[in-house]
């Protein structure tokens, strides 16, 4: 059981938006009107078809994620979600961003939608803490598959050497 869930699970070096998935998730920002970092990068790469229907959604709650098409890009869509920005970890910070994986994942559900792929949510301009945040991810993402098996992959897409080596020692190492 254990091993077939981390089957699932890989790891990538690089941007999300080379990815051959079915969806791509964006760490946007409530207005989903786009943002810097991940956002802009998928925005770039998506094309202005993107921004046109995000206007349509009436923005966003933190934890809460809403899908669109993905336009130009690889993946078929883009999931939008609004992680915590990071004030010392007594905010609640780690249940909203936990609640941003599952509600992620419940939209693949939802939309029949076989893989995905997550970047490092709030660890960027948010100022959550990568190996805090990178925990909840795993955790949140291992419990749903546990009951889903829906999904055949779910790709932690890490932009930099050190998110990267994070997550690589969590799943070497979970304590
Ligand atoms: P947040 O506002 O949620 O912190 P950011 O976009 O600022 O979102 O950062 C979230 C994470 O996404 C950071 O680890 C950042 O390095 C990473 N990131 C930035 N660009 C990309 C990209 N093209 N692909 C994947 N991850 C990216």
């Amino acid at each position: 059981m254990i091993s077939e869930l981390i089957a699932r699970i890989e790891t990538y070096r690089g941007s999300i938006t080379d990815l051959n998935v079915d969806v791509i998730v964006n760490a946007a920002n409530a207005s989903l009107l786009g943002g810097g970092g991940v956002d802009g990068a998928i925005h770039q790469a998506a094309g202005p078809g993107l921004l046109e229907e995000c206007r349509t959604l009436g923005g966003c709650t933190t934890g809460d994620a809403k899908i669109t098409k993905g336009y130009n890009l690889k993946a078929k869509f883009v999931i939008h979600t609004v992680g915590p920005v990071w004030r010392g970890g007594n905010y609640g910070e780690a249940e909203l961003l936990a609640n941003c994986y599952r509600c992620c994942l419940e939209l693949t559900r939802e939309h029949d939608l076989r893989s995905i792929a997550f970047p490092a949510i709030s660890t960027g301009a948010y100022g959550y803490p990568v190996e805090a945040a990178a925990r909840v991810a795993i955790d949140a993402t291992r419990n749903w598959l546990i009951g889903n098996t829906t999904l055949e992959r779910v790709v932690f897409a890490c932009f930099d050497e050190r998110t990267l080596s994070t997550y690589e020692r969590l799943f070497r190492d979970p304590d």
